[in-house]
């Protein structure tokens, strides 16, 4: 804010050429432009060549009119033969051209009479603008248009035109002219061939090392500048359109090479920072191991190994694990939990939701309670008395574990001697998210060790990229015995077929689970819906005993039925996707999903994963209502085909994109300008080792490249 002020106050210098200057020194740029300009985070020169085009536009080839097809955006001239008010619903303005290959009519629903005056009998006019079906003739409704010569012909040095991402009062007219002062100074003012600092103050420099451009042969900065902005005409549209062109994986390339070294210095400026030191014999993690009825797989050893190395050290530890739903990652969490308590310290264990922190409460209970370990609870919904007796312990330090949501840091909640924080987070949590947590449980300038969890596992290009400032363990093994859950996909018209398997296969003593999804947030639909499933069930199956469980229970209710369904007094249960996370009944062997279409591929990764934990070979039964949308036929083909997290992690980055998969679409991270992690996940690892290169080798370049491309949004480290 007092930045932009005292830009605005200074005085401008008569003139300024350089691609440094204030965008104030460019023709038709006012203070309030200028305003507008920052907002979209263009501010000098330079920064409207990094503000790149969404798509792009032909209008270097004049379409006869007698050629228009409906639904193609084109360039068309013609003289105008008539233009008439028309007093419908609506008034409107329409006014037919023609070229004498055909006549089209321009569509105006807003005009002002000095437009109409313009748009006389016998002007000619050059139109721009979507070709649609009219009443007697094609139409365009509200085109670009400006008056030209009779017959003119198009300038010879046209372009194909850029449609930029803009702001309101901004209009696309602006961006291109001036997007063409930049370019123009661009070619007076040569690229900066190489880094140095006395150059530094105003051309626009090369940051990448020759080496690498020689490489991955890429073209310099300045002609992948130019040939963005203002493609040649023979430019393929579609190759733009799908961002191949290498002209775009160029900058594509040094945009994610500035998200990582942002990362990076995310992650140098944690190592700087000072974390409890963690050395101790591990006697309450032997215990639980020597109780534990299973012993521990390779992948959760090593991963164990890895996070109690990182506990030693003197900095705090920033560490994700993942791994595929069931590969047992609570139990690691746990085995870390005890370090921290041995020591002296308090843990934190924070749920995305209240359902899987009740979840957690419970294993955890089970297995801290035999230790004798103090366990608290706390969530949104703790309230009163409870309430204050649980802050109290955990301000005292009588608490040693404390399990939550994340309402849990939101609170004014104080802790006597926070050590150590497991974040479980389903993928909802961003890089801002982290810091600010980071933030909180910070105590006399030490930082407690942080272990984050995911739900399920994350493409591997995405956690380089997302996860850039966290190391990584990757539990990638399941425990032994588990047997691939069988999957088939079925319409909703076969649904008495399936509620025939449900019956033989509880006959043959296995336990059913019938999950029932809605679109509707609500959560009172999804209840009264999966209520009704029940009992329809209840009435075709009379001789099973069905249960009903859903979000709206008392958490005392759903304990109970839990208990019972686990003890297999129950052999069908209907549930909502509550039953998502956490749950565990070896002897459940079926799964039935309902509308299987609405779910995203990890939520029914995760609910598939409630089958196959036992001896009995499991199955899955997708039901969909048709018809499917192509991307739905993808979705559950791809459930069908493979058992693996992973895999199935990868397929829904390519189906939904990174946002969706993060749940970062809303908050706007990871949307990048030009480079998308989908199509260019093959340049990461190479991203990567040029980021250690320019670290190593360029450390003036980091800056750089980081304030180019995401300015101020780079200043993570200052939450
Ligand atoms: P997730 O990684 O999906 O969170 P959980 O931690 O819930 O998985 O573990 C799934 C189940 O596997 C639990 O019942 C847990 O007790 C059990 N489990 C964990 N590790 C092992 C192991 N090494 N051998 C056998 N069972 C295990
Ligand atoms: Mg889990």
């Amino acid at each position: 804010m007092k930045e932009r002020s005292l830009k605005n106050t200074q005085p401008l210098r008569a003139v300024d050429s350089g691609l440094s200057a204030s965008v104030r020194y460019l023709k038709g740029v006012g203070p309030q432009t200028a305003e507008k300009l920052a907002r979209l985070g263009i501010r000098q020169v330079w920064d409207l060549f990094f503000h790149l085009p969404l798509r792009y536009q032909d209008r270097t080839q004049i379409v006869p009119i007698g050629a228009l097809v409906a639904g193609e955006e084109v360039l068309v001239q013609g003289e105008v033969q008539a233009s008439d008010i028309r007093f419908g619903r609506r008034r409107m303005l329409l006014t037919r051209i023609s070229d004498g290959t055909g006549s089209l009519t321009l569509r105006f629903f807003h005009f002002t009479a000095r437009q109409q005056a313009g748009l006389q009998r016998g002007t000619w006019l050059r139109c721009y603008g979507e070709v649609r079906h009219g009443q007697a003739t094609l139409e365009l409704a509200h085109p670009e248009y400006h008056e030209i010569e009779p017959h003119q012909p198009l300038p010879d040095d046209a372009r194909l035109t850029p449609i930029y991402p803009t702001t309101e009062g901004v209009r696309q007219a602006t961006m291109r002219t001036l997007t063409d002062q930049a370019l123009m100074r661009l070619q007076q003012q040569p690229l900066l061939a190489d880094f140095s600092d006395a150059s530094a103050e105003d051309g626009l420099q090369e940051l990448l090392p020759n080496e690498v451009l020689a490489q991955l042969q890429l073209p310099p900065l300045a002609e992948a500048i130019d040939y963005v902005h203002r493609p040649p005409v023979e430019a393929s549209l579609h190759d733009l359109a799908e961002g191949r062109h290498p002209a775009q994986q160029r900058l594509a390339f040094e945009e994610l090479l500035a998200q990582q070294l942002s990362m990076q210095q995310l992650r140098e400026k944690n190592r700087a920072q000072r974390g409890p030191r963690i050395e101790v014999a591990g006697e309450l993690r032997q215990r639980l191991l020597s109780q534990l009825p299973f012993s521990l797989t390779a992948a959760q050893q090593r991963v164990v190994a890895e996070v109690i190395r990182d506990m030693q050290q003197d900095h705090p530890m920033q560490r994700l694990v993942q791994g595929d739903v069931g590969c047992g990652k609570t139990v690691v969490a746990v085995l870390a939990v005890l370090q921290a308590v041995e020591a002296g310290y308090q843990a934190v264990v924070m749920a995305p939701t209240e359902l899987l922190a009740e979840q957690h409460r419970q294993n955890f209970a089970q297995w801290l309670a035999p230790l004798g370990i103090e366990l608290e609870w706390l969530s949104g919904k703790s309230k009163g008395k409870v309430r204050s007796a649980a802050l109290e312990k955990i301000r005292s330090g009588e608490a040693q574990v404390v399990v939550g949501t994340h309402a849990l840091f939101q609170q004014e909640v104080v802790f006597a001697r926070l050590g150590f924080v497991v974040v479980d987070e389903q993928h909802r949590f961003g890089v801002h998210q982290r810091l600010a947590l980071r933030e909180k449980g910070r105590q006399q300038g030490i930082f407690p060790h942080q272990l984050i969890m995911t739900a399920t596992p994350i493409p591997r290009t995405l956690a380089m990229t997302a996860y850039a400032d966290l190391d990584s363990s990757v539990i990638d093994e399941l425990p032994p015995g588990r047997k691939p859950v069988e999957t088939v996909v079925l319409q909703d018209s076969r649904r008495g077929e399936v509620v025939q398997r449900v019956h033989q296969a509880c006959l043959n003593g296995s336990q059913a689970y019938w999950v029932c999804t809605l679109i509707e947030e609500s959560e009172t639909l999804q209840c009264q819906a999966a209520q009704d499933t029940a009992a329809q069930l209840a009435a075709a199956l009379p001789d099973l005993r069905v249960a009903l469980i859903h979000g709206r229970l008392k958490p005392q209710e759903k304990e109970t039925i839990m208990a019972t369904f686990k003890q297999g007094d129950i052999d069908l249960l209907v549930a909502t996707t509550v039953i998502e996370v956490g749950v565990d009944v070896p002897n459940a062997s079926l799964m039935v999903i309902e509308n299987a279409e609405r779910l995203g591929l990890a939520q029914l990764h995760q609910l598939r994963g409630r089958v196959g934990r036992g001896s009995e070979k499991s199955n899955c039964v997708l039901m969909y209502h048709g018809p499917l949308s192509e991307q739905g036929k993808a979705r559950l083909a791809a459930m069908r085909e493979t058992n693996d997290g992973f895999e199935i992690a990868r397929r829904d980055l390519a189906l939904r994109g990174p946002g969706e998969i993060l749940g970062t679409r809303q908050t706007g991270e990871l949307q990048f300008r030009i480079a998308d992690i989908v199509r260019d996940q093959a340049m990461v690892p190479e991203v990567n080792r040029t980021a250690a290169l320019l670290v190593q080798q360029h450390p003036q370049r980091v800056t750089a490249i980081i304030r180019r491309w995401l300015g101020e949004a780079a200043r993570y480290g200052d939450v």
